[in-house]
């Protein structure tokens, strides 16, 4: 497989029938201006030149004001480069957003786990792919403003909780997909058992310089990998829960 390095994120159980992903209101014109429009049109022209993503995950992409979840100017918010979030951390290249978005195979109806809010951009991505999100960041002040973010931009589907990762979320489980944005040394086991049958999990995985993206898809019990290309992520911390 050809290995392309790529600059990624450089360093309740419910029960009964899912339902598909809720209208999520367009960001008000104030803060979502044309312009910015224009520079998400353009982003995804140049994604989808290097990458075929499914037009659902462009759409995604086309909606969410990647420029409200960073502290940079709209010009460099709507680069395809990751950039600084604060607490040493970043948010992912557009890109890799993209490919591990369409990785996930997102119908409308899922319930995801996603490790690593950040910022919480690739969680209203995934808001709008999906049912409902559940994420969980380590950093308590980048929790915190990711939560306040995303309920300020009217995502009512995607819950934020400061923890570890490693563990999941137990009392929400099982999840159709799992997203980690931080780079583990191995899947972890706690997330694995979390999967649903049937579902898929995708993580960047692997030590610093040796990061490989996997795709985990659970069959009658088995876990079959799929490797993909390699790529930069941060490191996904041991916590101390
Ligand atoms: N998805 C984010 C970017 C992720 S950067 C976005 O769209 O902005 C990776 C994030 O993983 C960082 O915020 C980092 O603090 C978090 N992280 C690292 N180790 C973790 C762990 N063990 N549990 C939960 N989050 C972790």
């Amino acid at each position: 497989m050809l290995a392309v390095v790529v600059a990624a994120c450089a360093p309740h159980a419910r029960s009964g029938p899912a339902s598909p992903p809720p209208p999520i209101q367009a960001s008000p014109p104030v803060l979502d201006p044309p312009e910015a429009q224009a520079a998400r049109e353009l982003l995804v022209a140049r994604i989808t030149a290097k990458q075929p993503i499914s037009p659902r995950v462009a759409g995604a992409l086309r909606e969410v004001p990647r420029h409200l979840f960073v502290d940079a100017p709209l010009e460099r918010a709507y680069r395809d480069r990751p950039l600084p979030i604060g607490w040493g951390q970043t948010i992912s290249q557009p890109l890799i957003v993209a490919l591990m978005s369409d990785l996930l195979d997102l119908h409308g109806p899922e319930r995801v786990l996603e490790i690593g809010t950040g910022s919480g951009y690739q969680a209203a991505v995934l808001a709008r792919l999906a049912a409902h999100v559940d994420s969980i960041e380590i950093i308590p002040a980048l929790a915190d403003a990711a939560r306040s973010r995303l309920r300020a931009l009217g995502y009512a589907n995607v819950d934020v909780r400061t923890g570890d990762g490693y563990l999941g979320w137990p009392e929400r489980a099982p999840f159709d997909r799992i997203l980690l944005t931080a780079a583990p040394p191995s899947v972890p086991g706690p997330l694995l058992e979390q999967l649903a049958e049937g579902g898929v999990l995708v993580a960047p995985v692997g030590p610093e310089g040796e990061q490989r993206l996997v795709r985990w898809r659970k069959h009658d019990g088995a876990l079959v990998e799929d490797i993909g290309r390699r790529v930069v992520f941060v490191p996904m911390v041991p916590g101390s829960e």
